[in-house]
């Protein structure tokens, strides 16, 4: 008898657990593209397109390699609808006798797989370089789960940038030289674009039309969407970017979206990329003396470190992770989210590039938006579901701890020791976006105060109590004590009428 072989949107890797425990002969992929999976949250059309058409590429080269594979399409008639329908009637279809499926990213689906009346294999999901035991193990009996601990065992474990036992030039993190403001001339001319094939064009079509109304502009479409696209893309990357990713890695510019930022983590997370292959091409480009450390070491500590770690606390932590709201912030989601209707530059910015591209680099989605949002306290499961659907690497697992944990601080610390906020001082100093913006970043008070600087001191204020002893914030609040009191009286009456404007749904 045949079994069915589960393979999710995100899990497009021939080396995918599940394909290896699978026998050719006699087994049959299951791959569907469902409404369930589609509308969970209003996905961007971008992400959905580029799911789809890669998951599309991905059977026909799993067909090619002599595997059985049902594919169904969204709008086949028989279409089932969520993961778990398509699995139970390809199940009576084949008589099959139970499912093999690679874990997947979300408790929800991993949830309504365990559910399901059908005998359910269940493999880990060995895309990651930690498994779920490794972290575990690691984080078990410590006070504080830091990124850089773990990051130093991912080192170890992988021996990326290493020389025996110790760091490659004698640190571990370069960091510090990694800070630097955007340059007025950026040399590289953003990802590499694909003109989309037949394949593509068909989905396309099909998004536009199931799913035209939600946020996002679906055309141009120029995503790579099968491995050997984004491989070129990285190649390209590595050859034009890499050596000046690390100096302007947090930096921002108005006219340029993408700056040396690589663009993959659409593909990684997808699983048309592997990480660890990635990181090693860069590792090479560095030993080949192409690439500085600062700029190899910071992007591998990103992959290996950061988005190791992260998923390490999504399933530390548990299915209600996404409800958390450890500063309980409940303000309605502003609608300058959705349709970059603020005279606030750098947050119209991000919202339209957000919207064009379905992509927003790391610095504009902590220190623009989700600041902003953290700030105002704007109700971290609204900004949890915003990023979900608005950005094409946005799956549960990596999304949620970046959002409700480093951005959001609503889990009370975990993920973050102290909450990421800064006033316009910050973004100035960063980009130049201030420079193209009604609101003056160097007035604390007054109508044309940048709203960051007032809502900056609200937060601080408002929150007091929990931050005051934090030794990383001892700084913010001397700075507020030694204000003279009209200052602080202005200030948070300023505050205050930004706020009340956006109770009142006014767009500031
Ligand atoms: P680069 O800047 O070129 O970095 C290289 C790679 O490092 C990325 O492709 C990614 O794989 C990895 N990486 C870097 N930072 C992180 C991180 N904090 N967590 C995990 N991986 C990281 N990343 C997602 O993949 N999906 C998300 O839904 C997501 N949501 C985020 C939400 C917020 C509020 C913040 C602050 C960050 C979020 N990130 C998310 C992390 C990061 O912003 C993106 O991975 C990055 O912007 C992707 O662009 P890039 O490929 O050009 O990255």
């Amino acid at each position: 008898v045949s079994r069915l072989v589960l393979v999710l949107g995100d899990q497009l890797s021939p080396n995918l657990s599940a394909l290896q425990k699978a026998e050719k002969d006699t087994d049959i992929i299951v791959m569907a593209e469902v409404a369930d999976e589609a509308s969970y949250v209003p996905h961007h059309p971008k992400k959905i397109a580029f799911i789809f058409a890669a998951m599309r590429k991905f059977a026909d080269a799993l067909r090619n390699n002599g595997w059985q594979v049902d594919y169904t399409k969204l709008d086949d008639p028989d279409n089932a609808g969520s993961i778990t329908g398509e699995l139970l009637r390809r199940a009576e279809q084949h008589d099959a006798s139970g499912v093999i499926a690679t874990e997947p990213g979300e408790w929800r689906l991993i949830e309504a797989l365990q559910e399901m009346p059908l005998k359910l294999h269940m493999i880990s999901d060995t895309r990651f370089i930690a498994s779920h035991k490794e972290f575990e193990d690691w984080a078990e009996g410590r006070k504080e789960l830091r990124m850089e601990w773990f990051y130093r065992d991912m080192r170890r474990k992988t021996g990326l940038l290493m020389d025996g036992d110790k760091p490659v030039e004698g640190k571990w993190n370069f960091d510090h030289d990694n800070r630097k403001p955007a340059p007025d001339d950026v040399d590289f001319h953003g990802p590499m674009q694909f003109t989309p094939d037949e394949t593509v064009e068909e989905v396309l079509d099909l998004v536009e039309q199931r799913f035209g109304d939600n946020f996002g502009t679906l055309r141009p479409f120029w995503f790579a969407t099968d491995t050997g696209q984004a491989r070129r893309q990285l190649t390209h990357w590595i050859k034009h970017a890499l050596p000046q990713f690390g100096d302007f890695q947090d930096a921002m510019l108005n006219d340029n979206r993408f700056l040396y930022h690589s663009i993959i983590s659409f593909h990684i997370n997808a699983g048309l990329l592997d990480p660890l292959e990635v990181c090693e091409q860069v590792e090479q480009a560095y030993k080949d003396g192409h690439a500085p450390i600062n700029a190899a070491e910071g992007f591998i500590r990103q992959i290996i470190g950061w988005r190791e770690y992260m998923r390490g606390i999504y399933f530390l932590e548990g299915p209600d992770y996404t409800s958390r709201n450890a500063l309980k912030h409940s303000r309605t989601l502003p609608s300058f989210f959705w349709d970059a209707d603020t005279k606030m530059n750098c947050v119209a910015k991000t919202v339209a590039q957000t919207r064009d591209e379905a992509y927003a680099h790391h610095i504009q989605r902590l220190m623009v938006t989700g600041n902003f949002a953290l700030l105002a306290g704007i109700d971290p499961h609204e900004v949890h579901e915003w990023y979900l659907a608005v950005y094409a690497d946005a799956y549960e697992w990596v999304e949620a701890p970046n959002v409700i944990g480093m951005s959001q601080f609503a889990d009370g610390g975990i993920v973050g020791s102290k909450p990421y906020v800064s006033s316009g001082a910050y973004i100035d100093r960063m980009s130049d976006y201030c420079k193209h913006c009604e609101y003056k970043v160097k007035d604390k008070t007054g109508p044309e105060a940048c709203p960051f600087n007032l809502l900056y001191w609200d937060f601080l204020i408002r929150h007091r109590e929990r931050f005051s002893n934090n030794p990383r914030m001892g700084n913010m609040y001397r700075t507020w004590d030694r204000m003279d009191e009209s200052r602080k009286e202005a200030v948070l009456s300023d505050a205050r009428v930004v706020l009340k404007r956006l109770d009142l749904g006014e767009s500031i």
